[in-house]
């Protein structure tokens, strides 16, 4: 494929020729001729960016939430609205009522026995917010084999469970076709203990071109911490374990407490150049030099900001509204940043996620840490890292994986909107996986 009049981030007018690889950059305008049956796409001064990539997604979780209810705010923010919208709710073909989004601050600590009261026969399973917490009803318990389960909650890691509950074959060509129009060309899942039969069915269906972004993995890297177990030596030993047999580590942070522990476990075991920090939500003054030194990756998100930032203020100390989802001053301190969505706990949309990594305003119009706030140009490149590198971002150039967002317009308008509705095309090696029509 060769794509004509390309604008490039830096301004640069070229014509790019693409396959599995990025073959020839020329300037100016005019240099490569279309081959014989090739194809031509004419950006016109449209901005190229290499494709973008979303470096913690969910994919098995989102395609499930396409079909799932919201059960949070800010659609459903009472017990009353939560008891009315499940006992409304039909079931999907599995005959299963599947929620996502949950959060205590509509109805407390849900259990068994409150979804029995409001549905007694239908199998009913809820998401946490988290994603690390279910809650399901009798019914659903009996068809788990988790009859006896004492309170029906649910939680990641926990054995004596079945995988039946987290994970069905839903429709991930639905879940590509909206990555795709992004301008997304990879994706990492950072789903913790992914078995390898998960992994080998998420990759097949990329290879047969149903899921079409490059497809990559934490697990088995991957850990999350749990507030209430922090346990540093368990932590240390698990990290050598992986280092010795190879491997990078992604450790799951969202506290304070989480973070330094890692921080801690990673200094007792030493660190690895792809170690990464997820999310890092709650970053204090003293971790930033920590974690420069440690060289690890944070990948975090702040379109958390722009989603949930008014219940952050609402529930985080204000002494401690400073340390919530920081960007800039990680970059500072010279810490390899990269952004991700956390899809489906997040919105999907990176260049939502750009824009409230540029403006933090929570849902209420409040600015988060405006001394976090980085520039668009900065912003972009922190989805344009490369997947096993992500605070390192790719280029076009030739020899470059043959990934490309394609926009419809120059880099100053693309910079100043931010916005989706301006990707135009998506290539993946070479091929095109979207296109606007
Ligand atoms: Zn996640």
């Amino acid at each position: 494929m060769l794509i004509k009049q390309a604008a490039l981030l830096d301004g640069r007018i070229v014509d790019i020729r693409v396959d599995e690889l990025v073959r020839e950059v020329g300037a100016p305008p005019g240099d490569l001729a279309a081959r014989h049956g090739e194809g031509v796409l004419y950006a016109n001064g449209g901005t190229v960016l290499p494709g973008l990539h979303d470096h913690h997604v969910h994919v098995r979780s989102a395609a499930a939430a396409l079909d799932s209810f919201l059960v949070g705010p800010p659609g459903v923010r009472t017990d009353t609205e939560l008891r009315r919208l499940l006992s409304n709710a039909p079931p999907g073909p599995d005959g299963w009522i599947r929620a996502i989004g949950y959060h205590e601050s509509v109805a407390g600590e849900l259990d068994r026995s409150f979804l029995d009261a409001v549905v007694p026969t239908v199998p009913v399973r809820i998401q946490h917010r988290s994603g690390a917490l279910w809650i399901l009803n009798s019914a659903a318990l009996g068809r788990v084999g988790l009859a006896e389960h004492p309170d029906g909650r649910l939680r990641s890691g926990e054995r004596g469970w079945s995988d039946a509950v987290l994970r069905r074959e839903s429709d991930l060509a639905e879940l590509s076709r909206r990555i795709t129009a992004y301008g997304v060309t990879g994706v990492t899942d950072a789903t913790p203990d992914l078995d390898p039969a998960e992994m080998e069915s998420l990759s097949s269906a990329q290879r047969r071109g149903e899921f079409r972004p490059r497809l990559g993995f934490l697990s088995p890297g991957k850990r999350i911490l749990r507030e209430d177990r922090l346990d540093l030596d368990d932590l240390a030993r698990w990290i050598g374990e992986r280092h010795a047999a190879g491997g990078p580590v992604a450790v799951h942070c969202v506290t304070a407490a989480q973070l330094v522990v890692a921080i801690a476990a990673l200094r007792a075991a030493g660190s690895h150049p792809l170690d990464r920090i997820e999310h890092a939500a709650m970053v204090p003054d003293d971790t930033l030099a920590d974690l420069a030194d440690l060289g690890v990756t944070v990948v975090t998100q702040p379109n958390f900001v722009a989603e949930r930032g008014d219940q952050y203020l609402a529930d985080v100390p204000v002494a401690e509204h400073g340390q919530l989802w920081r960007v800039a001053s990680l970059l500072e301190a010279r810490v390899p940043v990269a952004l991700s969505t956390d899809l489906p706990f997040g919105h999907g949309d990176p260049w939502t996620a750009m824009r409230a990594a540029v403006y933090r305003t929570t849902p209420s119009g409040v600015v988060l840490n405006a001394g976090e706030r980085v520039s668009a140009r900065r912003a972009v490149t922190m989805f344009l890292g490369r997947p096993e590198r992500p605070g390192r971002s790719r280029s076009i150039e030739t020899g470059q994986p043959g990934d490309l967002c394609v926009l419809s317009e120059p880099p100053a308008t693309v910079l100043a909107e931010l916005d989706a509705g301006m990707v135009a095309a998506t290539v993946i090696g070479g091929e095109l996986a979207y296109f606007a029509m």
